[in-house]
C-alpha cells in the first residue's frame, strides 16, 4: 500500500472535478481521475496536478457502466492498495420540459448522475470498510433540492444522491467513513457555458456573479479532508441564490 493518501474523482478532467482534484492535491493528495472520452483535457489536467509534486494518473471509463466502473475501481485498487477519499462528481445534462422529455434523456442523466454512484461507490466503501477510514463527497446541485424547469430528469437524480449521501452517513459512519455532498449553484464550466438569460439568474443570486469551478473544489476540500466531525450534510455552494 502507497503510504501517500490517494484522492479519486470521477468527472475529474473538466470544470468542477478538476479543480477539486488541484485543490486536494495541494492538500497533498496523489490524485486518480476518471473521464468520459476528452482525452486532451484528462492529459492536460494530469499535468497540472503533478505540477503540484504529487502522483497523477487518469483512467477513462463511463461511470454509468457498471463493467467499466469493477474493471477500472479494481486496477486503481490493486496499484495503489487505498483510496481515502471519493468524490462522485461526474454528470451531464440533457434538458428538456417533462412533457417532451424522452426515455432516452430520462435514463442518460439518471444513470449517468445516480446510478453511477451506486456502482462507483460500491468498490470503494468495501475498501474504505477494510481500511476503517474514509471520505466520500457526492457532486449533487441545488435543483436536487429546490427542481428547475427542463431539468426533472437532472433534479432526481440530484435529489437521490442526497437521500444516498444521507442514508450511507447513517450506515457507514461507525465504520469512521463519513459521506457528505456539495450542491453547486450556477458555477461558469463547459456544462453551463450555453445558458441563455445569464443576467436573469444573476438578479437572483446575492453576490451577483456565478461561481468559479474553485468555490466549489473549496467547499468540497473542506468536507472531505477538514470536516472531522461533519457527515450527512448537504452544503449549498451558491452565492446565496437560495437563502
Ligand atoms: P463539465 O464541465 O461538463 O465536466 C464534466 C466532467 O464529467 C468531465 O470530466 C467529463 O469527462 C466527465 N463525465 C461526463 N460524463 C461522464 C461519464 N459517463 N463517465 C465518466 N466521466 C464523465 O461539468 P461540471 O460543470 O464541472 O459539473 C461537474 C459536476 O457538478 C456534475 O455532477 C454536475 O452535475 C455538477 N453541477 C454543476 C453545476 C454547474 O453550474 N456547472 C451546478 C451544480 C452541479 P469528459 O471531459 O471526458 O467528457
Amino acid at each position: 500500500m502507497s503510504d501517500k493518501k490517494l484522492a479519486l474523482i470521477t468527472g475529474g478532467s473538466r470544470g468542477i472535478g478538476k479543480a477539486i482534484a488541484l485543490e486536494l492535491a495541494k492538500a497533498g493528495y496523489d490524485i486518480v481521475i476518471n473521464y468520459a472520452g476528452n482525452i486532451e483535457a484528462a492529459q492536460k489536467t494530469v499535468e497540472e496536478i503533478k505540477n503540484l509534486n504529487v502522483s497523477a494518473e487518469a483512467y477513462k471509463f463511463d461511470v454509468s457502466n457498471q463493467s467499466e466502473v469493477d474493471e477500472n475501481i479494481a486496477k486503481i485498487i490493486e496499484k495503489y492498495g487505498r483510496i481515502d477519499v471519493l468524490i462522485n462528481n461526474a454528470g451531464i445534462t440533457r434538458d428538456d420540459l417533462f412533457i417532451r422529455m424522452t426515455e432516452e434523456k430520462w435514463n442518460a442523466v439518471i444513470n449517468t448522475n445516480l446510478n453511477s454512484a451506486f456502482y462507483v461507490t460500491k468498490p470503494v466503501v468495501k475498501l474504505m470498510m477494510k481500511q476503517r477510514f474514509g471520505s466520500i463527497v457526492n457532486t449533487t446541485s441545488v435543483v436536487g433540492v429546490y427542481g428547475n424547469v427542463g431539468q426533472a430528469n437532472y433534479s432526481a437524480a440530484k435529489a437521490g444522491l442526497i437521500g444516498f449521501t444521507k442514508s450511507l452517513a447513517k450506515e457507514l459512519g461507525a465504520r469512521n467513513i463519513r459521506v457528505n455532498a456539495v450542491a453547486p449553484g450556477f458555477i461558469a464550466t463547459d456544462m453551463t457555458k450555453d445558458l441563455a438569460n445569464i443576467d436573469e439568474y444573476l438578479k437572483l443570486i446575492s453576490l451577483r456573479r456565478l461561481g468559479e469551478a474553485e468555490d466549489v473544489a473549496r467547499a468540497v476540500k473542506f468536507l472531505a479532508v477538514d470536516a472531522d466531525y461533519i457527515t450527512g450534510q448537504v452544503l449549498e455552494v451558491d452565492g446565496g441564490m437560495i437563502i
